[in-house]
């Protein structure tokens, strides 16, 4: 297709050039980032100036409360309203207003809750927007109907930023963490929960550290999951616990190392991160059941006491046993009464007391939970498992087996695979070891750096052919498939400009992220409009792809372009891939004013269909038809 739109090529030129060849931070993979439109009105002189290279991402920030922005009240921490974002505007670390003046930030933000963060050593400019809640609560007050408002937050703003950081009190935290990554199915970019143990407004406090900490990743790095971030790293939501009232360190991630550190550079672990493997469209599951209970074992605890807990309105469970997921075999009634209830459809998971380590079988005390019918819950937290209970138990529709089955399957990455499961990885490929034999290579260190250099290339390589086997083997190596390569694009860009159906859905099954960014700005989805890939922009779609609010900007001059030339199949390519086909170009006309002051009547007719057809809430129907290279 022919790129027929001013602004987006000189854009794409501009950014083109500005970029720094030299610059490594393209080949992080899943960069997201913008430019704002605003850098295309600037006049010239202004591309000289260090900004000209800037990418800006955007991060909503939900303030939900917590000790982070409280105050003294009558000798107690509270929730302090309406203080945050004017303090914030105070801390030069946390708001540039320099650059907000010269960029003319509040033209397109509200000054009231937009603030800027300096420019990273990435190169981007985090723009992040504060939404407070009203009342803010220590987290000792929330419940499930919390966790629900923060999930539709993020479901209804989720197309208008990058990242979301959630602001939170630290004492559920986890709770909610866990919670969340259950509720947001199919999630595609960054959620992180972030808090702190001394209240932000004091002169020496952990707040303002772990705020930029997770604006910094939430803003810079695609990691497709719901985390928490404290002194400095960032753990998978579901793996925490807290274990310290009184330190800055206050969260274990005991049987999941971190996903990412932020020490003097920000090191991500992309092989531990949770990569999607979906073609669903995210949303969120705000549905949850309250009738769930954590029931911690000790010895000497009465047959009476766990009856009781069992015969209310309960209807999961997540017992606490010792150890490896041990309780008494010398109780036969106790036994029983667990028995009863899982015999009247109570699902009752087997967690263990100890921090580390997992449920297993091995003494006949964990076989006689294994054989009452408790689910195993491999090393999950008490916390993941029971936000997992409360979600899978709100599925009304699910039968008990198919409710029992998910509480065992590994839906977020809450609990580890199996041991003994193969463990491949690069340094097995025959194909590398040539590579490497014939660099006279043998360091391990070396092997590595070769590798992850290779890998990236051998799979856009693989893709542009159509090679699924080639990324299967890859794949199955231990290798990333979205990482990006010298120029950010990811094989998912390639399968999309080459329309390549089944790669596409192959990658989106494996890892790949729809909001992949290359360094010109480009996701998979706009490739796909560009090389006009029918099939391929209604699989993204499907998955949750959509054009960056610049470019829904950008489309009315493209549309009235494409209207001019009477381009039909142009029209619905960008009407698939999310355009409104009423957004005037910049002369102020719409596509179909263009078509008819130019008495292009077939334009105005398809126009109008497509107007017509338009899909109801977004869904638009998928042909699951695989067209081969
Ligand atoms: N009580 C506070 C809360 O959870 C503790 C904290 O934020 O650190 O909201």
């Amino acid at each position: 297709m022919a790129d027929t739109s001013t602004t987006t090529s000189l854009a794409r030129a501009l950014s083109h050039q500005q970029l720094d060849p030299c610059d490594p931070s393209p080949r992080d993979p899943l960069v997201p980032g913008r430019r704002r439109a605003l850098s295309f009105k600037s006049s010239l002189n202004r591309l000289d100036t260090d900004d000209s290279c800037v990418i800006e991402s955007r991060v909503l920030v939900l303030n939900t409360g917590g000790t982070i922005g409280m105050k003294v009240d009558h000798d107690v921490l509270k929730p302090e309203a309406n203080a945050l974002v004017a303090m914030l505007k105070k801390l030069p670390i946390l708001h540039d207003a320099a650059y907000a003046e010269k960029t003319c930030l509040y033209d397109y933000y509200n000054p009231e809750d937009t603030l800027v963060l300096p420019l990273s050593k990435e190169k981007r400019r985090i723009i992040y927007t504060i939404v407070e809640y009203n009342p803010l609560l220590d987290s000792s007050n929330m419940t499930t109907k919390d966790w629900a408002k923060i999930g539709r937050d993020i479901e209804t703003e989720y197309e208008n930023y990058d990242g979301f950081v959630v602001l939170h009190g630290t004492d559920t935290m986890a709770y909610t963490a866990s919670a969340l990554s259950f509720m947001c199915e199919h999630l595609g970019k960054p959620v992180i929960l972030t808090g702190s143990q001394v209240p932000i407004y004091e002169m020496k406090n952990d707040g303002r550290g772990n705020l930029l900490g997770a604006l910094m990743i939430a803003g810079q790095y695609c990691i497709p999951e719901v985390c928490l971030y404290f002194y400095n790293k960032l753990y998978r939501g579901n793996r925490v616990t807290k274990v310290d009232a009184g330190s800055y360190n206050a969260f274990s991630s005991p049987n999941l190392a971190p996903l990412a550190t932020t020490e003097v550079d920000i090191a991500i672990d992309w092989d531990t991160v949770w990569m999607p493997n979906t073609t669903s469209k995210f949303r969120v599951s705000t549905e949850l059941n309250r009738n769930v209970g954590l029931l911690r074992l000790f010895p000497g605890i009465t047959t009476e006491a766990v009856r009781a807990f069992l015969q209310s309105a309960i209807e999961g469970v997540v017992l606490e046993s010792y150890g490896s997921g041990n309780a008494p075999d010398n109780r036969p009634e106790l036994i029983a009464e667990l028995k009863k209830a899982i015999a009247s459809g109570t699902i009752i998971m087997n967690c263990t007391q100890c921090l580390k380590g997992t449920v297993s079988a091995f003494y006949n005390t964990g076989k006689v939970l294994l054989d009452a019918g408790l689910i195993p819950g491999g090393d999950m937290t008490p916390e993941a498992a029971l936000s997992k209970l409360s979600y899978v138990l709100a599925k009304t529709n699910l039968s008990i087996e198919a409710k029992k089955k998910l509480m065992s399957d590994n839906l977020r990455g809450e609990m580890s695979a199996d041991r003994g499961a193969a463990t491949l990885c690069m340094s097995d490929s025959r194909f590398i070891q040539i590579i490497a034999k014939t660099l006279s290579i043998n360091c391990t260190e070396e092997m590595k750096a070769i590798c992850n250099a290779l890998t990236p290339t051998l799979a856009c390589a693989a893709t542009k052919t159509g090679d699924i086997e080639a990324l299967e083997a890859l794949r199955e190596m231990g290798n990333n498939l979205c990482l990006s390569d010298y120029d950010g694009r990811t094989p998912l860009h390639i399968a999309a400009s080459e329309g390549y159906l089944n790669v596409v859905q192959y990658l989106l099954s494996h890892g790949a992220s729809v909001y992949a960014r290359d360094r010109y700005g480009d996701t998979p989805l706009s490739n796909a409009v560009r090389f006009r890939r029918k099939e391929v922009v209604k699989l993204l779609r499907k998955t949750g792809a959509h054009f960056s609010r610049d470019e829904l900007d950008e489309a009315g001059t493209e549309l009235s372009s494409l209207a001019a030339s009477g381009d039909l199949e142009g029209l619905e390519i960008w009407h698939l891939a999310g355009a409104d086909l009423n957004k005037p170009s910049y002369d102020g006309k719409t596509a179909s004013q263009v078509a008819e002051a130019l008495g292009k009547t077939e334009v105005v007719r398809h126009l109008l269909k497509l107007e017509t057809n338009k899909p109801k809430s977004g869904v638009i129907e998928f042909t699951a038809t695989m067209t081969g290279k």
